[in-house]
């Protein structure tokens, strides 16, 4: 195909109405019929990126293979589509002023006085438009983020309007997402808030081409047609989404609704083939009928949040539908474990996942939570600060190294069995400069890992700071704290595993990152696996005892 086509998802009403969902959603179904279709997020907020953003401000930082610390909606896109995004498809509006300073810096304005139209929206424009100048792509939908009529997303809607305008009619279009509320106490859904903010778009000289309309209710043909003459879109163009028990179901429902036709013919692209769900539906009926059921804990410290683990959560449902058991996950705030709590907090877990993290707050409840898996031999996952956690359990309790700590715990520890990389030491700024991004690992035959990806050489993300520190290796893997996979270059430790455990796995990396519905990742596969056998046999040991 010659020329890309660009497809921009904006908001209105109420922000968290899931536009990364809509947008994945559409992309799906366009990937579905043939198309390459990637998703690009902007995000108007003065960050560089979310990578210095607490969980509880932004939810989880979620981080592709060329090491961008990117908004959590990436996460969706490449779970949805299974194919990588990159540095390219998140930008903020702090990436965008750094880049034009520069510039600036740079002298590259040539005297001119630098401004918001044109030097920024110029930027945007330019941001936007890389995905489809790569030729990799046929459509590229662009999320904004935030709603409509917020001051801080001005620049990237008249960035909207002018690329509309510059790639005309057939190339461009606009999907606004709203809320349609309905309002108990006179039993109707109410079209206003739409009206209204499809009147502020339209301010900023944008007309919407569809309307996405979240609601609770069916809206009716009357409403739907109400909506299509105040809003001066096509009645087709009206699209209904009603709330849907798993995200995963809004790709069908999006289909049933004609989502994928109404862009298509918009953007004068053939929609004669049926999108092809075959896979996908497949995954639907094994998420939708389980077997068995198994009960996970997820040892956090932002738990209160769900959004701090998304992908954590998401690879779950994964892994459960590729063992057709449903994964119930319990969220346990690792700051209320301690001697007198843990077994009423553990014991009854099928499996035990040490999450990652940062900080000291927390810490030595995971520690204890290691510790009890390890000894009930209860399956184990611990990833990055989890792996750590592992570690220093291990040293502490078998190694008997009783001051055995992470040195972004104490930076004195006397047995620093976590410690920081020589070129991490003189760092001082914190935006950017963990080890991020894909890293190859090489793992050792015959372990646990080696088991569940089915060969030696695997590439996975990392986001984290502080190593596992190898003058301590020997003597832990004397003791049984084995390594099973190496950074082959560097020959940092990425991997543990604790001997004679029927699945005790600690990882440096997040393999959560890299699950997706038609890849599930081989250790979310693996422990959910072990964590199914464990309380099978739980069971089967309560029948015999009785
Ligand atoms: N805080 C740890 C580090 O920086 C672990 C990070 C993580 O869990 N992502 O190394």
């Amino acid at each position: 195909m010659a020329n890309t086509k660009y497809v921009f998802v904006t908001g209105g009403v109420s922000s968290s109405l899931g536009k990364g969902i809509i947008a994945a959603s559409l992309a799906k179904l366009l990937q579905a019929r043939g198309y390459r279709v990637t998703i690009q997020k902007l995000d108007p907020y003065i960050n560089v990126d979310p990578g210095t953003l607490n969980p509880y401000e932004h939810g989880e930082c979620y981080v592709t293979d060329d090491g961008a610390e990117t908004d959590l909606d990436l996460g969706h896109y490449e779970r949805f589509l299974n194919t990588a995004t990159s540095q390219a498809n998140n930008v903020t509006t702090g990436r965008i002023y750094q880049s034009v300073i520069e510039k600036e810096r740079r002298g590259e304005f040539l005297g001119k006085t630098v401004q918001v139209v044109p030097h920024i929206t110029n930027e945007i424009k330019e941001r936007i438009q890389i995905l489809g100048k790569s030729g990799d792509y046929d459509i590229v939908i662009t999320e904004i983020g935030g709603t409509v009529g917020d001051i801080e997303s001005l620049p990237y809607i008249e960035s909207v309007r002018q690329l509309k305008w510059e790639l005309g009619d057939n190339n461009a279009l606009v999907i606004h997402l709203t809320l349609i509320p309905y309002l108990s106490a006179a039993g109707e859904l109410k079209t206003k808030p739409t009206q209204h903010s499809v009147k502020t778009l339209m301010e900023s000289g944008i007309k919407a081409d569809i309307l996405v309309c979240r609601t609770e209710h069916e809206l009716s043909e009357d409403l739907r047609k109400k909506l299509a003459l105040f809003c001066n879109v096509k009645q087709e163009a009206v699209i209904q989404s009603i709330d849907a028990s798993t995200i995963y179901d809004v790709p069908n429902l999006m289909l049933e609704e004609g989502l994928d036709t109404v862009v298509l013919n918009r953007l004068v692209l053939r929609d004669d083939d049926e999108p092809n769900l075959e896979k996908w539906n497949d995954f639907l009926l094994r998420h939708k009928n389980p077997k068995h059921e198994v009960t996970i804990g997820l040892i956090g410290k932002y738990v209160e949040l769900q959004d701090s683990y998304k992908s954590i959560l998401e690879a779950f449902i994964h892994a459960g539908a590729e063992n057709e058991v449903r994964v119930n996950i319990e969220s346990i705030h690792s700051e209320y474990i301690d001697d007198k709590t843990i077994k009423n907090k553990i014991a009854h877990l099928d499996g035990v996942l040490v999450a990652p993290g940062f900080g000291e707050r927390g810490i030595e409840g995971k520690i204890k939570a290691v510790q009890y898996a390890r000894e009930h031999k209860i399956p184990f996952f611990g990833i990055c600060l989890g792996m750590q956690m592992a570690v220093i359990e291990y040293s502490r309790n078998v190694l008997g190294l009783k001051d055995a700590c992470s040195i972004e715990v104490d930076e004195k520890a006397v047995s620093p069995v976590i410690s920081l990389m020589e070129e991490q030491k003189s760092i001082t700024d914190m935006g950017g400069t963990m080890r991020l991004g894909a890293w190859d690992c090489e793992l050792v035959e015959g372990s646990k890992v080696f088991e569940a990806y089915g060969k030696t050489q695997i590439s996975e993300r990392h986001r984290h700071r502080y190593e596992y520190n190898n003058v301590y290796k020997d003597q832990l893997e004397k003791a049984g704290l084995k390594t099973t996979g190496t950074n082959p270059k560097t020959g940092l430790v990425e991997i543990v595993e604790v001997e004679g455990h029927p699945w005790f796995v600690g990882v440096q990396y997040h393999p959560e990152y890299k699950s997706t519905v038609a890849n599930p990742h081989p250790l979310f596969v693996a422990f959910t696996k072990a964590a199914m056998i464990f309380s099978k046999n739980k069971v089967s040991a309560k029948v015999t005892q009785s």
